[in-house]
């Protein structure tokens, strides 16, 4: 198969891939097509690798309204309306809600997700069925299993213990939330924990970490310092950071040096977060999300999730990444005609490095033929437009396709409007 005439990224010229085997074999200007009988003609538009999904929770999902509707719109009453929900949870039921939700992020153009997954459960039932989910859907999604203790590993029953079987069963990644843990003293004592636990079963680590916001919450502190101390780096990810929107400057500029030090990846949130956080205040009301732009700025790995799609927490959404990097630079001030450019990037290549799957991930010769080809000339048009994925392929595979919306209006005669310039 050939791609003819793509705008990819990092080329000035327009460029045609040849896809052999599933694998990207050339990439080139003019590539002789006369022997090929699969030709796809971009005609100049954007070629990127799969959008992401970096930071999801699949167990939780399409449950918005059952039994009832969070009405006032808060995390409490979404914590709430989820314990009453989470009453009727069977393996059926997550297996059913995740397979529908994998779907549409297929059909939105990603092929790459990591879940979290609620393991305060003495039955680990949501676990279960996930790394069934996880199995089912291999050859279309590389799909990461977060451990996620929700209520806590040492403000839990068995926290810890059912955290290391939820590892045994085959989870990921190496979950966490230590500003929810009853003390401080308990929420550094569980970042311990899920240190020595990801060293003794050699797994990531994704820890969601002081998602409130109180300026004394600095366990992100306490990730960064473990995760240089150890060495583990890149392996390790702190999801929202919310509170750090709140801490003061002298210390944030001290806490940066470590943060650079340690390399540890940052998962923003901005369509939940600004949805729940800032519930506490009057005016003015903060925006609720981390310092994307500083981070950025600094040289950190910042990527851009969407958290939860239609359940208690955020009743919205379609798995749609470009809805999220819509918000997100809104509310994170990164309007520049650069920024909007390059914010590509935060719902792709910044979130695979973030998942530890750059090897499989890239427009690149030798790699997995992996990528979406969007209505769109160019990545600013796509965020603009909030573009449709034209085609996603994996290994060469048409796995979605997505033909655009067709509109006319009727003044003194009928014109067709695509919105472009
Ligand atoms: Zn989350």
């Amino acid at each position: 198969m050939i791609i003819k005439r793509a705008n990819i990224r990092g080329y000035e010229d327009l460029m045609d891939i040849k896809i052999e085997n599933g694998i990207f074999s050339e990439i080139g200007v003019g590539l002789d097509t006369t022997y090929e009988e699969n030709v796809i003609e971009a005609n100049g538009q954007l070629l990127l690798p799969p959008f992401v999904e970096p930071h999801i929770h699949l167990d939780t999902i399409l449950t918005a309204g059952e039994p009832d509707w969070n009405k006032s719109g808060t995390l409490f009453e979404g914590i709430q309306r989820w314990s009453e929900r989470k009453e009727s949870l069977t393996h059926e039921d997550v297996k059913k809600r995740a397979t529908k939700a994998l779907k549409w992020q297929i059909a939105q153009g990603i092929q790459h997700v990591r879940t979290h997954v609620d393991v305060t459960d003495p039955e680990l039932t949501a676990l279960k069925a996930m790394l069934e989910v996880k199995e089912a859907f291999a050859p279309y999604v590389t799909l990461q299993i977060v451990a996620f203790p929700q209520e806590g590993i040492l403000s839990y029953p068995n926290g810890e213990a059912l955290l290391e079987e939820a590892l045994q069963l085959g989870a990921d990644v190496v979950g966490g939330i230590p500003h929810f843990e009853f003390t401080r003293e308990y929420g550094v004592e569980s970042m311990k924990k899920v240190f020595e636990l990801a060293q003794k079963y050699d797994r990531l680590i994704d820890i969601h970490c002081d998602e409130i916001d109180d300026e004394q919450s600095r366990f992100v502190e306490v990730v960064a310092a473990e995760a240089h101390r150890t060495g583990m780096g890149e392996k390790v990810t702190a999801s929202h950071t919310t509170a750090m929107h709140s801490y003061n400057d002298a210390y944030v500029s001290k806490l940066f040096r470590l943060l650079k030090l340690s390399n540890i990846n940052f998962i923003a949130n901005p369509l939940v977060n600004i949805h729940l956080q800032g519930r506490f205040d009057s005016y003015p009301k903060r925006r609720g999300i981390t310092r994307v732009k500083e981070m950025l700025d600094d040289g950190l790995n910042v990527a851009f999730g969407h958290d939860d799609v239609f359940d208690p927490w955020y009743p919205l959404g379609t798995g749609n990444m470009l809805q999220v990097l819509q918000m997100g630079i809104h509310a994170t001030h990164l309007m520049g005609y650069d920024d909007i450019v390059k914010s590509i990037d935060l719902i792709t290549i910044n979130s695979a490095k973030a998942m530890n799957i750059e090897d499989e991930y890239g427009i690149e010769e030798g790699k997995p033929a992996n990528f979406v080809l969007l209505h769109a000339e160019d990545e600013f048009d796509a965020v603009r437009r909030q573009t449709p994925v034209r085609y996603s392929m994996r290994h060469g595979e048409v796995l979605a396709e997505t033909k655009p919306a067709e509109t006319s209006i009727r003044l003194s005669e009928e014109e067709d409007i695509d919105f472009r310039k």
